[in-house]
């Protein structure tokens, strides 16, 4: 068992105010393998007191001594990146091949892509549009905030501290008490790096306590948070007293717009897109809609894929798919399967219990519906498992109706070989991101949503600059 109890704070591990032992559960097996402690109100005020200090002088060093020490940060991240697969996969079950391949190669692109974006960014800009003598300054906006999720725990991480760093922020990091061991070893990572002590901190916990004492706190500036929209709404509330800046990265439900000209693939890249990583993406294409006149065949075609699909243990190679991360998620991912079935929708692949042989720990059978209306629970809520639901459409119109006529706005998807009708379409879809045919934005595109999924734009230059304050000031001579 694993003893993971000390925070980070002011550059060094310490052991919280209060003891408050919480367990890690491996969710291949149920078995307990780390134990965290739950961090408290003082060890909160210990970890922002140092964070304050240390931005009195963070904030004013330059972007050259930034990029030395986050240069040292991504060269210790690719020595240790296999141990960051292992623990990835050991707390919320990915697949060996997964967790050391996108999951932490994640880390390295968050890593690199900061660097390249603090390296090209202009933190003083002239104002050239109006007069000469009013400059832009961009600042750091102050002490943040970071609240992180277990679906991809490594990639939420870096898309923070990484471009927090780049700003001159410092930073108390709150990441999900179900699966830490990453943020642990980040922050292993930070120390050995050198960065001054205080610029980063770690305080494990819960919502509740940790999560709620954050967003309250009147010295915290800002808080980045990434993870559902219940908690987001929880956060913006708390928040308001002190009129902080709140990110937000939150759910989806995207559609996956399949229309008759669409490349042969389509369906099963859809299929496989909708359960990777066990479903547990905010941005999986949950929902397919498939023009009827080859809707038959995508259902075929769907039933097949899903049959193939693999599940097994997370310690194991290959390319199946793990468990999901909890017995919540579990339960939860019965009660939304169980829904569709009741609610009339067709079940061509999976469903309830476990696979075959895999009665311990929390696996989920892949499961398509089919036949089903954009009105039933399955279409409507995230489901964050290996879940996929199928409704027809008619026409253009019903598509992007359909597609937007949910509370979320992340990824939309569209498969055509018509490029004007995939731009007409990407234009009327309501959602941060749109892929078409299965190309997706690269690492310094923007990374957000609208409507509840969210306000944020994580990625490239966009990444930056939601920790950075704009202060415009004029009457500057040359
Ligand atoms: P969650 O909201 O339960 O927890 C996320 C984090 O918030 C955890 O660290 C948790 O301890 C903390 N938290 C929970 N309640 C809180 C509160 N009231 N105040 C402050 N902090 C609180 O989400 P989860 O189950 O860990 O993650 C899954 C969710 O994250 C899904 O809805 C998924 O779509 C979303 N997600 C969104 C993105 C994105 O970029 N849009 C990326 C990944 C995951």
């Amino acid at each position: 068992m694993l003893n993971k109890r000390n925070f980070y704070i002011n550059g060094k591990w310490v052991a919280p105010t209060k003891a408050n032992d919480f367990e890690v559960i491996n969710p291949s097996d149920e078995q307990p393998i780390a134990t965290i402690s739950l961090g408290g109100q003082e060890d909160i005020d210990k970890a922002v007191k140092a964070a304050q200090i240390a931005l009195k002088s963070w904030r004013k060093t330059t972007k050259s001594e930034r990029l030395v020490l986050l240069e040292k940060l991504s060269a210790i991240y690719e020595a240790r990146k296999d141990e960051m697969g292992k623990a990835i996969s050991l707390e919320m079950g990915a697949p060996m091949d997964l967790a050391c391949g996108s999951q932490a190669g994640c880390g390295t692109q968050h890593i690199r892509g900061a660097i390249i974006t603090l390296e090209n960014f202009q933190f003083d800009q002239p104002n050239a549009v109006k007069n000469d003598n009013n400059h832009i300054w961009m600042e750091p906006i102050g002490v943040v905030g970071l609240i992180t999720p277990w679906n991809w725990p490594i990639n939420q991480i870096t898309l923070k501290v990484a471009p927090a760093l780049a700003a001159g922020c410092t930073m108390v990091l709150k990441p999900s008490e179900i699966a830490p061991l990453s943020a642990y070893l980040f922050a292993e990572m930070i120390d050995e790096a050198g960065f001054p002590e205080g610029v980063f901190n770690l305080i494990n916990g819960d919502g509740l306590g940790v999560g709620t004492q954050l967003s309250v706190h009147k010295d915290v500036d800002m808080i980045s948070f990434t993870g559902s929209t219940r908690a987001g709404i929880a956060i913006s509330k708390n928040a308001a007293d002190t009129v902080k800046r709140v990110s937000l990265e939150l759910g989806g439900k995207g559609a996956n717009i399949i229309f008759a000209d669409a490349d042969e693939k389509a369906v099963k890249r859809g299929v496989l897109q909708c359960m990777g990583n066990t479903g547990q993406s905010c941005n999986a294409p949950s929902r397919m809609f498939v023009e009827r006149s080859i809707y038959d065949q995508a259902v075929k075609t769907a039933r097949e894929v899903a049959r193939h699909v693999k599940v097994d243990q997370s310690h194991l190679t290959g390319k199946h798919l793990g468990p999901v991360v909890s017995q919540v998620q579990f339960d939860k991912i019965q009660a939304l399967i169980k829904a569709g079935i009741d609610e009339g929708a067709q079940l061509i692949a999976g469903g309830l219990g476990k696979p075959e042989g895999l009665e311990k720990g929390y696996y989920i059978r892949p499961t398509i519906f089919a036949d089903a209306t954009n009105q039933m629970t399955i279409a409507v809520e995230e489901i964050f498992g290996p879940v996929l639901t199928m409704i027809p459409f008619d026409n253009e119109q019903e598509a992007i109706k359909m597609a937007n006529d949910t509370v979320y706005g992340l990824t939309n998807y569209i498969q055509t070989q018509d490029n004007e009708k995939a731009l007409r379409v990407a234009r009327y879809l309501q959602s941060g991101m749109v892929e078409i045919n299965g190309n997706s934005g690269g690492s310094d595109s923007p990374f957000g949503g609208c409507k509840q999924s969210g306000n944020g734009r994580e990625g490239g230059i966009w990444g930056l600059e939601d920790f950075l304050e704009v202060k415009s000031v004029s009457g500057i001579t040359n």
